[in-house]
């Protein structure tokens, strides 16, 4: 069994839409999506009607953007009620934090006599509710200044690049809160894998599991071997689930294929295990995991 918990469609930064992620999938011979756009859940009614179609088992879920601590930390939430009205309010702040980023980020390419408008990035964010630096790349793109997102990245996006911009993210604390209250469950996405750095440590993760944390992405590409290692005996120790998972994009990033790292069969059911009990504790009635009785 295949299991794949974290991909993207172009409800935010994937090139994909949400069906053509969902019939990708199958094709990858890929049993379990999750499909976890940016701070959006967009995507999920497009890919819940393909899965239901193709009979794929799919989890839906987003990839918020949090901040812990002073550093940027992505949180996975699996199957929260996107209607609960602090969730919501959150996602408001992110996602209006992304839109207003835009145009200081234009301005400072402008500055390098780059002449990029906001137009340029808005037709190429189009199709996604969650505006972000992988637009402004597609723009660079189409305006012929780089090749591809990676150059556009290095030259101008990364943090410490010339037109980099910060903008809002949730206290990591909060969000595990509040996904735990939407009657989900909450994964850290890549938790060693953006700055390089053992951080947050094994003591951090014990105190955000005491808050609820129900697992850890461990196999990730930005993830050496031995980080891969050292995450997994230390979700051992926290009674933390350890997932694998592709954080495929389309076309957008390369080395990230649909399956290229994936989930145990029995760490996804200590998953499922977590998300009926997150489910049950908020009296949720809605539909959960989609197709859940098929592959298993
Ligand atoms: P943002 O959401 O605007 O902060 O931009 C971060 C997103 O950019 C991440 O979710 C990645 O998917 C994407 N990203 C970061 N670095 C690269 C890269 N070198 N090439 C392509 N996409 C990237
Ligand atoms: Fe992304
Ligand atoms: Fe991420
Ligand atoms: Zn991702």
């Amino acid at each position: 069994m295949r299991i794949d918990l974290h991909t993207h469609s172009r409800a935010s930064d994937g090139t994909q839409s949400p069906e053509e992620l969902v019939h990708a999938a199958v094709a990858a011979g890929i049993d379990v999506l999750g499909i976890t756009d940016h701070d959006s859940a967009e995507g999920w009614a497009a890919a819940s009607a393909a899965a239901e179609r193709t009979g794929l088992q799919l989890v839906r879920g987003m990839e918020i953007s949090t901040r812990h601590d002073g550093h940027g930390v992505h949180l996975l939430a699996y199957l929260p009620d996107p209607t609960h009205p602090e969730l919501v309010s959150e996602l408001d702040q992110v996602l209006e934090g992304r839109s207003s980023r835009v145009p200081a980020m234009v301005a400072r390419l402008r500055s390098l006599d780059i002449d990029i408008t906001e137009d340029d990035v808005r037709r190429a964010s189009g199709h996604s509710a969650a505006a972000g630096r992988p637009h402004v790349a597609d723009a660079l793109v189409t305006l012929g200044v780089v090749a591809d997102r990676d150059e556009a990245f290095a030259r101008f996006l990364d943090r410490g690049r010339p037109a980099h911009a910060n903008r809002y993210a949730s206290p990591l604390r909060t969000m595990i809160r509040v996904v735990a209250e939407a009657g989900g469950v909450t994964v850290i996405a890549h938790p060693w894998g953006r700055h390089g750095q053992e951080r947050p440590d094994e003591a951090a993760l014990a105190e955000l599991a005491a808050l609820g944390l129900a697992g850890i992405e461990v196999d990730h590409q930005d993830h050496g071997p031995r980080s891969r290692d050292k995450l997994r005996a230390i979700a051992r120790n926290l009674g933390l689930v350890a997932t694998g998972s592709s954080d495929h994009h389309g076309a957008g990033k390369v080395d990230h294929e649909l399956g290229c790292n994936t989930t145990d069969p029995e760490q996804y059911a200590a998953l499922l295990t977590r998300i009926d009990a997150a489910a049950a504790a908020s009296s949720r009635t809605a539909p959960l995991v989609i197709n859940r009785e098929n592959n298993l």
